[in-house]
């Protein structure tokens, strides 16, 4: 009988296969087995040998990882040669006469638990850190005692896990995970922006009875709906099968379209540019149809550095990035601190790192960071087409007064051409309320709705526990967006949107309903969202718009985007 998990969309589409459940960290082990202590030299030699393996292998990974990945895998093996690490196995050999096999896994096993018990969040990635590295020197030391591994899962695997880091994404063999279901995480969490990005369905939130099921069992991940389906019966799988072939279906149509703009039924030019986390992503931009990129996060570029990169280095980044955009992109300034500290910025615990030194505080504090990023883009964007729409934004921006402080950093803008545009992120509430007074000092706004309904809503968009909390199209949130649209439309600005619900078909006509102009997108909504347009009337969109903004509720929006679903758009 089929059993159902139910839990929030993460990644659309529906995933087909067989349930591997994946449990990270050290292995368990029964150790009075591996207690048999023979000579400490013949052990020591069997742990360099493990460990010369294990940096062979990261070193490997690295190699052939993006740029983000190969940096983790990088800071991996600092850690494998850390002397302390190594003194301590050492000693546990020699001094406590014990196997390889025990000294490693005790030692790492009390390393990870200190990390851990720090309670921050930045050590307890470091714990995981530990146990991943402890782990893969198990396997080398006794093949007996290796875990299903990441990067080698088996074609049609349903991946389950409690949580997956965006670097485990970033392992997995993407053709062969037909969709990923998490106990926890959240749909705006960065690991459901990378699934997104893979475009692999996935659900999220299932709770910890997921963790509880044998793998090898035949599993769907519906990624609208936001279940899991165990032991799903015959009928069941041909409904799923046939939804699944109509999904792709819809978007391999909507992928032959893809390369021309998109207009609404009235006429009206939408532009929809993609998301980009890594240069992989820019470079594919032009192969998803989109119009540019609209939102590249920079921090790729910062994370696992002991040094920011050099204006010279981001320079050349930029421009390759500028030779592969049909229309824009769109750049945002580095958002870190807080929750993602970056190694060469001095970091001090915050008790609320999410309403702490984030984002443009940050920047704010290390000006010299914010001043070489926009240099850089400047640069390359004096070498590339002047007719190029290159833009700068801040991320995080609260009130006025931080926009001033950044334009004083930056400077005036050159009169040369092409001008970089500079703008800012409306994901704070208060940036929202007062956009009437922000859009005279910045040439567009971005609404950032992942952040915007995370303030709104005061919902830690990383805790699974209030994660249904912090829902976009909450009416507070469209309250804000519209406010938003209003004021950069009185000032003649452009209003874009880059947070993930603009990847959602059924929001996009509520979306150019409240005013935004532009949307940026995960790569793979490109297509279906440009053929949404395509089937929009902006009169009806507006009347949709008001409608939900007299809702109470978030639920009673999405009845209403249903109701308009079935009255003849393209998703089911
Ligand atoms: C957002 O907050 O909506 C956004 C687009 O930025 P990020 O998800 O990187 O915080
Ligand atoms: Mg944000």
């Amino acid at each position: 009988m089929t059993t159902t998990l139910r839990g929030l969309p993460a990644a659309p589409g529906i995933g087909i296969g067989t349930l591997i459940v994946y449990r990270p960290g050290l292995i368990s082990l029964d150790l009075a087995q591996f207690e048999s202590a023979g000579d400490p030299h013949h052990e020591w030699r069997r742990f360099l040998d493990a460990h010369a393996r294990v940096d062979a292998e990261l070193e490997q990974l690295g190699r052939h990882a993006n740029s983000l990945v190969a940096e983790i895998f990088a800071a991996h093996r600092v850690i494998l040669h850390d002397q302390t690490l190594l003194d301590s196995i050492r000693a546990a050999i020699f001094d406590h006469s014990r196997t390889a096999v025990s000294a490693t896994h005790k030692v790492i096993g009390e390393l990870s638990d200190l990390f851990r018990s720090f309670e921050d969040d930045y050590f307890a990635g470091r714990a995981m850190d530990i146990l991943d590295l402890g782990q893969r020197l198990l396997a080398q030391l006794d093949i007996s005692l290796s875990q299903p591994h990441l990067a080698h899962l088996p074609p049609g695997t349903i991946l389950a896990a409690e949580e997956l880091a965006p670097t485990d994404l970033a392992q997995l063999p993407a053709d062969h995970v037909q969709g990923i279901a998490l106990a926890r995480s959240t749909p705006t969490a960065h690991s459901a922006i990378l699934a997104r990005a893979l475009g692999i369905p996935s659900v999220c939130t299932l709770g910890h009875g997921l963790l509880q099921q044998p793998s090898g069992r035949p599993a769907v991940v519906d990624g609208y709906a936001g279940h899991l389906l165990l032991d799903v019966d015959e009928a069941e799988l041909n409904r799923y099968s046939d939804l699944r072939r109509r999904h792709l279906d819809q978007d391999a149509a909507a992928l032959a379209h893809a390369h021309t703009p998109a207009h609404t039924l009235d006429g009206v030019w939408v532009p929809v540019y993609a998301n980009a986390n890594s240069p992989q992503e820019v470079a594919q931009n032009r192969a998803a149809g989109a119009d540019g990129v609209g939102l590249l996060r920079t921090e790729y570029f910062f994370r696992g550095r002991m040094t920011p990169p050099a204006c010279a280095e981001q320079e050349a980044a930029y421009a390759e990035f500028i030779g592969q955009v049909d229309r824009q992109l769109t750049v945002r300034a580095l958002d870190t601190g807080g929750d993602k500290p970056v190694p060469f910025i001095a970091h001090h615990r915050e008790d609320n790192p999410f309403l702490g030194l984030r984002g443009v505080r940050l920047l704010l504090e290390e000006p010299e960071l914010l001043r070489t990023q926009y240099r850089a883009l400047q640069s390359a964007a004096r070498r590339g087409p002047p007719e190029l729409d290159v833009r700068f934004m801040l991320p995080m921006i609260s009130t006025v007064e931080e926009v001033l402080a950044a334009r004083a950093i930056l400077g005036e803008p050159l009169d040369e051409l092409p001008r970089v545009k500079f703008g800012v992120m409306i994901e704070v509430p208060s940036a929202a309320l007062v956009a009437h007074s922000l859009a005279p000092h910045v040439d567009f706004f971005s609404i950032g709705t992942n952040d915007l309904a995370q303030y709104t809503l005061a919902s830690d968009r990383t805790n699974s526990a209030v994660a249904m909390l912090a829902d976009p199209l909450h009416p507070a949130v469209l309250q804000l967006i519209q406010l938003t649209c209003v004021a950069a439309l009185a000032h003649g600005k452009p209003v874009s949107l880059c947070g993930e619900i603009g990847g959602d078909p059924a929001a996009v006509p509520l979306l150019l309903g409240l005013g935004v102009q532009e949307l940026s997108v995960p790569l793979p909504a490109v297509a279906v969202v440009k053929e949404t347009v395509r089937q929009i009337d902006l009169a009806d969109c507006r009347r949709l718009a008001a409608a939900a903004l007299a809702c109470a509720r978030a639920a009673e929006v999405r009845q209403l985007l249903r109701a308009g679903q079935s009255a003849g758009s393209i998703t089911p």
